[in-house]
């Protein structure tokens, strides 16, 4: 799906990159059907809002068995291959590396902790946190404020059509569908919000299109791209 190796001049710019976690960054161990099932919700609709509606008592019920999986999932959790070497790429590069999760901030902590020697994805985002959880665009609508970038010159990267790409391409972020497990062989499923701008199947063939299709380019400060601005304008009413 990446294409044919466009001209440096060409290429989109990118100032920083926002992963999901679970399936993403760690290899996938959560199984989701089994999840909605242990907990009582049917094939369909967002579990968490569904949760939502129920009794307190039943959300109480719900969320201790959602808990139970994701400590589960803890002990099973693996680096995805190639994450370290993306990392160091990105590092190297000067761009920031975000990440949001709909999974609690002790799972974020863990992988951190004992999955990713190189530093911690910053923001990291999870369900405790103020803003509504994907497929919201809030919480990266926030990140690139806090790193004072443009959507658009952010990539949202994860293995979640319904959740991580929606959430992307509602931000107006490029978005990566990564599928490591052929789940989306079915185009037809990738369609309208669903749709990814690109579809890779590994973090290394994430890591190929990044070098190919992208002039990476950390973000400027905030004033700087005021200054940028002002100067822009100033020219364009020179040329007027
Ligand atoms: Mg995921």
């Amino acid at each position: 799906m990446a294409g044919a190796t466009p001209a440096v001049a060409a290429r989109r710019r990118v100032r920083g990159v926002v992963f999901d976690m679970d399936g993403t960054l760690t290899v996938p161990v959560i199984d989701f059907q089994y999840m909605r099932q242990r907990v009582g919700v049917g094939p369909t609709g967002d579990i968490l809002d569904i949760i939502s509606s129920w009794p307190a008592e039943e959300q109480q019920r719900a969320h201790q068995a959602i808990l139970e999986i994701e400590e589960q999932a803890l002990r099973d959790m693996q680096a995805m291959p190639g994450l370290l070497e993306l990392c160091s790429h990105l590092d190297d590069s000067g761009i920031p590396r975000g990440l949001i999760t709909r999974n609690v901030l002790r799972s974020v902590h863990y992988f951190h902790e004992h999955h990713l020697p190189v530093p911690p994805f910053l923001p990291a985002i999870s369900r405790e946190c103020e803003f509504p959880y994907k497929p919201s665009p809030a919480a990266l609508l926030h990140i690139c404020n806090t790193w004072g970038i443009a959507p658009e010159e952010c990539i949202m990267v994860g293995d979640s059509a319904k959740d991580d790409v929606v959430c992307g391409n509602r931000a107006g972020a490029v978005t990566v569908l990564l599928d490591t497990e052929g789940r989306y062989t079915d185009a037809s499923q990738l369609t309208g919000e669903c749709k990814p701008t690109f579809a890779v199947s590994s973090l290394t063939e994430f890591l190929g299109l990044l070098r190919n299709q992208f002039e990476l380019l950390p973000p400027v400060g905030q004033q700087q791209r005021e200054q940028q601005q002002e100067q822009e304008q100033q020219e364009q009413q020179q040329a007027a």
